[in-house]
């Protein structure tokens, strides 16, 4: 099932995307997800980030490929760190590099949604709490991630999280093609079969020391083929099983 959040008019709601069209549920998908009968053509609405995550915990070097890439070991526990909850658009949203920023680059990555309340979770449980995986685009200032001991800016500024374009929640993500596209050239492709933690390891490691809400994503890690982006650029994340998520460059 995939599950969208949108604007139609003043209003904001979440729904069920099948064929093209929208059915509003009651709510939020996180207690139980009920139709309403009531339908929109997908053409009709704005689809938003498909969640409102109170953080994003990504992680770094989780990928063998990446980490050869960057010439460096893979971590021994998974390396976290925050990006805010400013940080995150929408699907078609403008990305904006931030003044003083010298290198904007894309990195592709499979995002998990939290559906229900995490707290120290065992691995075996893990999957039970997570509703199910976006398109994210782990956007960063790679001149300031050198420059700062801290990552706030490189990886916090705002636009820094596109996610989308909707929840999809009956995939199985063990080997998954992830892949970014530049201006339509594919620059990164990888199977999640090359990570080296996996959601249920990582949802159960995070849990241990952070409480996951409902909506909080986990971004997996860029596979890689890491590159900038300029002005004028459109940034394309594809998961397979999932679909694109879509940005131009501001
Ligand atoms: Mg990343």
């Amino acid at each position: 099932m995939k599950i969208v959040r949108y604007r139609i008019g003043k209003k904001v709601a979440y729904g069920i995307l099948k064929e093209n069209r929208v059915e509003r549920i009651v709510g939020t998908p996180y207690r139980g997800i009920r139709g309403t009968k009531e339908y929109h053509k997908l053409s009709e609405v704005k689809l938003l980030a498909p969640c409102l995550p109170t953080k994003v915990i990504a992680i770094g070097l989780n990928y063998y490929s990446h980490a050869r890439e960057v010439k460096m070991e893979v971590p021994k526990e998974p390396l976290m760190f925050f990006k805010p909850s400013s940080s995150v658009i929408g699907p078609e949203e403008k990305i904006v590099r931030p003044q003083g920023c010298q290198r904007l680059d894309y990195e592709a990555e499979l995002g998990v949604v939290i559906g229900k309340q995490a707290t120290r979770v065992s691995q075996a449980e893990a999957m039970k709490y997570v509703l199910g995986y976006t398109c994210f685009n782990d956007v960063t200032a790679r001149d300031w991630q050198k420059i700062d001991s801290q990552w706030a800016r490189a990886k916090g500024s705002d636009t820094f999280s596109p996610t989308g374009p909707w929840i999809e929640t009956e995939l199985d993500a063990g080997n998954v093609m992830v892949e970014a596209y530049l201006n339509g050239e594919r620059k990164q492709h990888a199977s999640t079969s090359d990570l080296v933690f996996n959601t249920a390891a990582l949802v159960s490691y995070i849990s241990q020391v952070i409480t996951l809400f409902p909506g909080d994503v986990i971004a997996t890690g860029t596979p890689a083929g890491i590159g900038p982006m300029q002005s004028g650029d459109v940034i394309e994340i594809k998961c397979e099983g999932i679909g694109t998520l879509r940005n131009p460059v501001a």
